[in-house]
């Protein structure tokens, strides 16, 4: 078993991305392929395999070399079905038989996960995690979305909504979620919510903002900009940056009450703002966290950026052999 390999891959709306890798995590190959989504995404699954086959074949490798193939999937995963349904950027809306068909098709054994969960567990085991047991990984991008591991296991729930941090209630009230609820974290903290509060501010504000003129214009403005402009001490871009980061460490404090992980990972576009990001959200990720978890938790930036999905794609593939 020692010299068999893994493959992981993130499977996303606009591109399908491999890797294969050594038992430790090392990557060996990687490539990527666009995600056809048309026909309902028939040529999805069977572009995978083809994908995998072919490349075996370049590297002179077969199914025996592997101990398994690991994926992170949009949508709604059942675990233990390998099926997918409701991934609506894939067009998959009906059950999709993954697992089936790349078994099939390949002759390696196949597991699947979510890909926010796939994430957490690519950046805990190669990445800003340091493969501690206890860890908290979210992702800020066009949602915000996360997965928790707790000794040692990645906690799915009844239902597999466990980690949706991006849902956790931050302002009783507040904006109407795509989820149907009001005052998700998602709504303020999320690219495009980075930008609803900058608009919803500027509303207000009166002193002199390059950010407020920039929205006065009508110009398109994204969260990078309003970081940017916080960066350069524009008034009102701080006062939207220091809003956004206060839900944020609050809702990341109450992760952290429950859980008391060693390290809570930020990933994601918005997380590009670096250490400017992270000291604010620390600041009330501190003040809202109870002394034992304020000296034990500690917030981190992801360190994997694109190559978290294969990874932690291809340590579900580990996981499945292991146990
Ligand atoms: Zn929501």
């Amino acid at each position: 078993m020692a010299d068999k390999k893994l493959i992981g891959v993130d499977l996303g709306g606009t591109t399908i991305k491999f890797a294969i890798l050594t038992l430790e995590g090392e990557i060996q190959q990687r490539w990527s392929i666009d995600t056809n989504i048309l026909d309902d995404g028939t040529h999805i699954v069977p572009d995978i395999v083809d994908s995998i086959n072919h490349h075996l074949s370049l590297y002179q490798m077969d199914a025996e070399d592997f101990l398994g193939i690991g994926m992170g999937s949009p949508g709604s995963v059942d675990l233990q079905a390998g099926t997918v349904t409701g991934a609506f950027n894939l067009n998959w809306k009906t059950l999709q038989y993954v697992k089936r068909d790349i078994e099939a098709g390949t002759g390696i054994t196949f597991t699947i996960d979510n890909d926010a969960n796939v994430a957490a567990l690519g950046e805990r085991w190669k990445g800003a995690g340091e493969n501690e047991a206890n860890v908290i990984f979210i992702t800020l991008g066009t949602g915000v979305g996360g997965g928790l591991i707790a000794d040692g296991h990645l906690l799915h729930g009844v239902a597999g909504s466990g980690g949706e941090i991006g849902h956790v209630t931050v302002q009783p009230n507040g904006y109407l979620c795509t989820c149907g609820k009001r005052g998700c974290l998602e709504t303020v903290a999320s690219a495009t919510g980075v930008v609803r509060v900058a608009r919803d501010m500027a509303e207000e504000y009166s002193g002199d903002s390059k950010l407020k003129a920039t929205l006065d214009d009508g110009d398109e403005i994204s969260s990078k900009i309003v970081f940017d402009l916080a960066k350069a001490n524009d008034p009102l871009a701080l006062m939207v940056v220091d809003r956004v980061t206060n839900y944020l460490g609050l809702a990341l404090a109450n992760a952290a009450n429950l859980l008391n992980p060693a390290f809570i990972v930020i990933g994601g576009g918005v997380s590009a703002a670096g250490d400017f990001l992270l000291t604010r959200v620390d600041k009330a990720f501190k003040t809202n966290t109870f002394p034992n978890v304020r000296e034990t938790t500690h917030l981190r930036l992801a360190t994997l950026g694109n190559e978290a999905g294969v990874i932690g794609a291809a340590s579900l593939a580990k996981a499945a052999v292991n146990g």
